[in-house]
């Protein structure tokens, strides 16, 4: 394992970290998974409240009972509901005692979506308020944020210097628009962890079309994928998220090869990667507060396949849906949509979805 120091602080943490939102329903393994990460020499671990139906904390923390190596935990609350300094008290009181620690290493302010929701989190009373107590009182020792903001938003959060690291969505689709953040935080030296790595599923699903990050052929799309963003200066780990044991093999596999990606294949790269690309859904499925229960993810990773090629392959794909059982016949599809625009406001990469849906549904009168 290689490890990079975070930031300011004193703590090197494993260039790859282990995230917690994809765990499967046997928690058992889920937990052995942790721990034969730890064995493999990641001692960094991302969990928030409410990842896998609210299973993540508890999970990491069965996982933490014995575990012999040394280990740093991170985890989060969020404005929608932790809004005040109290809420934020009581949610590190409770993911203390779900993570089985007395202190928590890394705790987010949560998913900061853009500058309006960055000033609620720090007005007076709210949740940094709640998070600088407790860290005054030694519940948590550094304060960082997590963000889906663009990156000259990134930019100005970092400069107010009121954070000690960043976590942010950051891949080889995305990283034009990203990458404004990460030479902030850079040149601020604060840590920077990066989510989605692998753009949720998308690189590992679609090995084919990324095929072009590869710079040796035995190396996997998703080593690929993964060295890209550890030779980019200013980050200091990549959290995977492996459901399996085999998975975490395959990405700690990256590390056979130098972290480093040479000019000519990132001129290759970005000549591969356009502006729409940055609009590509990642699955992640926090839109799916749906009034009227449409299968926006789904729907949404069906027009990803536009982007990458044709509407004649986002039909195609919408019927590999259907035989996959992750889109019915008898369900509510993309044109019972009625714009009430709350998928929008909580879209973390920020798409037109109403848009698309009509589009979809438009092309496919089926849907
Ligand atoms: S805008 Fe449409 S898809 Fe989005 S939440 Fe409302 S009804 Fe559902
Ligand atoms: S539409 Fe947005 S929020 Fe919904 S799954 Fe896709 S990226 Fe995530």
């Amino acid at each position: 394992m290689i490890y990079r120091q975070y930031g300011k602080t004193n703590k090197n943490i494993s260039v790859l970290g282990l995230g917690g939102m994809r765990f499967g329903n046997d928690e058992d393994y889920a937990v052995e998974v942790i721990r034969k990460a730890n064995d493999l020499g990641i001692n960094y671990f991302d969990t928030a409240p409410f990842y896998c139906s609210d299973r993540s904390e508890d999970i990491f923390g069965k996982a933490f009972k014995n575990m012999t190596g040394e280990f740093y935990v991170s985890t989060k609350s969020g404005i929608f509901n932790e809004p005040t300094a109290d809420d934020v008290r009581r949610r590190i009181e409770k993911s203390l005692k779900r993570l089985g620690v007395n202190k928590i290493d890394f705790y987010h302010m949560w998913c900061i979506m853009d500058l309006r929701q960055y000033e609620k989190v720090m007005e007076q009373g709210g949740p940094y308020e709640g998070a600088v107590k407790a860290k005054e009182e030694g519940l948590i020792d550094h304060l960082v944020f997590s963000t889906h903001c663009s990156g000259n938003d990134i930019r100005k959060i970092v400069e107010d210097n009121s954070f000690e690291g960043v976590l942010l969505g950051y891949n080889v689709v995305n990283h034009p628009y990203r990458q404004e953040g990460i030479k902030a935080a850079l040149e601020n030296n604060i840590g920077v962890s990066v989510m989605n790595p692998l753009g949720g599923g998308l690189i590992p699903n679609s090995p084919e079309y990324f095929n072009f990050l590869k710079e040796t052929e035995d190396e996997t799309v998703c080593q690929s994928a993964l060295r890209f963003i550890l030779a980019e200066p200013g980050v200091t780990t990549a959290l995977i998220g492996a459901s399996s044991i085999k998975e975490l093999e395959e990405n700690i596999g990256v590390l056979n090869y130098p972290l480093v990606v040479s000019e000519a294949k990132r001129k290759e790269i970005k000549s591969n990667i356009n502006e729409s690309m940055d609009k590509l859904c990642t699955t992640c499925g926090y839109c799916l507060k749906c009034p009227k229960k449409i299968k926006i993810n789904r729907y949404l990773e069906a027009y990803n396949m536009s982007i990458f090629k044709d509407h004649k392959e986002m039909e195609k794909y919408l019927e590999f849906l259907k035989t996959q059982g992750a889109l019915k016949d008898e369900e509510v599809f993309a044109k019972d949509c009625i714009e009430c625009g709350k998928c929008e406001e909580l879209c973390t990469q920020k798409i037109p979805i109403i848009k698309r849906l009509k589009e979809i549904s438009c092309l496919n009168p089926a849907h």
